[in-house]
């Protein structure tokens, strides 16, 4: 008998008929005799549309009472798969992250899981109940619902998987795994049978919404292979795991993109000690992730230093660092909240000349101009215009021939 921890998708649990059908595949696994819990996301675009209703009562919604309103998306959702199931005559029960041992620090809208109890689901499946959890949500030590951040049922699944030491860890969702690039923007993209986490990490972290940047992380924490495969199929999916198959490493393995990059740049800045950490600790304090940043060498002891950060903190951030710049006498402030970026990812690209000049190359030949550029070992970063984002993409996929195994 396995435990199994599945995550279904808001594209798999969209309506009625979606519903019944993740109960089905459930059931069929829980007649295998396996224990069943199944993590899901809210129904289809609940979660914007929540959002869109707090916005029309205040563009300034309070990030405590956002989370409560976020949180019943998955709620909702969890209810029905239940009741799906009890139709199919199983016994299920739905918990909220709450009732399911999720606890979390109290930063609203990103927060992250410190520890799970998983007691309460370890006590249903003993009585051979299937568990079906809301995703995306936890409490805090004071009992207030935070939520993980968008995409955050990912993250659900992966850490009830370790807490819970199940056998394994699947994602469903409306692809059929992790591929080459979005498929919807390159239909050529080829699906991977496998993946490292690093590589998998640094493709999330940079735009590819596939899955939850965090959720990549815990897995690679405890070491926990967990699968990304279609909810509509039985295709197989794609495995990320410890080790990649011995692929040629001389090989990009993905593109990643991200078309809602907001840039900020500080004018005139005095170039002496510790300005920099003046101006990125109060963004750090209000938990505002700071991404590529650039500082030019400086002339005449006066500096430009641009940064990128998530267009939807854009607002926030300028309100932080707006009397900041006035406090170290910089000279002002511009931004430009039509940027994008693309990543190139591969591990094959450590230590091995040419990638960057093959993508700027690439980038030039479609016409795109590219405003910052950063690298990891892994990793080469483009900020370019938002509008051009899907052509570079498409551009770069196939001057890294990736549509080729
Ligand atoms: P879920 O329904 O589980 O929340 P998401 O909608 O968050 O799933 O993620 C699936 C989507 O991610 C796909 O529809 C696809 O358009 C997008 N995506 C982006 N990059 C990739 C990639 N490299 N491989 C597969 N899908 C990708
Ligand atoms: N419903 C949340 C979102 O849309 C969380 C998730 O789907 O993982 O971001
Ligand atoms: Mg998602």
């Amino acid at each position: 008998m396995a435990l199994i921890v599945q995550k279904y998708g808001g594209t798999s649990v969209a309506d009625a008929e979606r519903i019944r059908n993740v109960a089905e595949r459930i059931a069929r696994l829980q007649h295998a005799g396996n224990q069943m819990v199944a993590v899901v996301s809210a129904m289809g675009d609940t979660t914007d549309d929540l959002i869109a209703l707090a916005n029309q009562i205040t563009d300034r919604p309070s990030a405590r009472e956002l989370d409560v309103l976020l949180s019943t998306g998955e709620i909702v959702s969890s209810t029905l798969v239940a009741m799906a199931l009890r139709h199919l005559g199983l016994d299920a029960i739905s918990l909220s992250g709450l009732q399911a041992g999720i606890q979390t620090d109290s930063t609203h809208s990103r927060a992250r899981i410190r520890r799970i109890n998983p007691e309460r689901i370890h006590r249903e499946l003993d009585e051979g109940r299937v568990v079906i959890v809301a995703g995306f949500q936890g409490v805090t030590e004071e009992l207030d619902v935070t939520t993980l951040g968008r995409g955050g049922s990912d993250t659900t699944a992966v850490a009830l998987a370790a807490a819970l030491r199940a056998d394994r860890c699947e994602n469903l969702k409306d692809v059929e795994g992790i591929y080459t690039a979005d498929p919807r923007i390159v239909p050529a993209a080829r699906k991977l049978r496998d993946i490292g986490y690093e590589e998998m990490l640094e493709l999330a972290s940079h735009g590819a919404q596939v899955l939850h940047p965090r959720a990549v992380e815990l897995a690679q924490l405890y070491n926990l292979p967990i699968t990304v495969q279609s909810s509509f199929n039985e295709e197989p999916g794609t495995l990320i795991h410890a080790e990649t198959t011995m692929e040629p490493t001389n090989k990009v393995r993905g593109i990643a993109h991200d078309a809602d990059v907001a840039k900020i740049t500080v004018r005139g800045v005095p170039d002496r000690p510790g300005i920099a950490a003046t101006l990125f600790e109060p963004l750090a304090a209000r938990a505002i992730s700071v991404d590529t940043i650039v500082q030019n060498a400086s002339l005449e002891n006066l500096t430009d230093l641009t940064f990128t950060v998530s267009r939807k903190d854009l607002r926030a951030a300028l309100e932080i660092i707006q009397p900041v710049v006035l406090e170290i006498g910089a000279a002002g402030l511009v931004t430009d909240d039509e940027a994008g970026k693309i990543s190139i990812v591969g591990t094959g690209m450590q230590n091995t000349p040419g990638y960057a000049s093959r993508m700027f190359r690439a980038l030039f030949d479609a016409g795109i101009n590219i405003q910052l550029i950063t690298t990891s070992e892994i990793r080469i970063t483009c900020i370019i215009d938002q509008a051009q984002v899907p052509q570079a993409v498409r551009a770069l996929h196939d001057a890294f021939e990736l549509e080729k195994a």
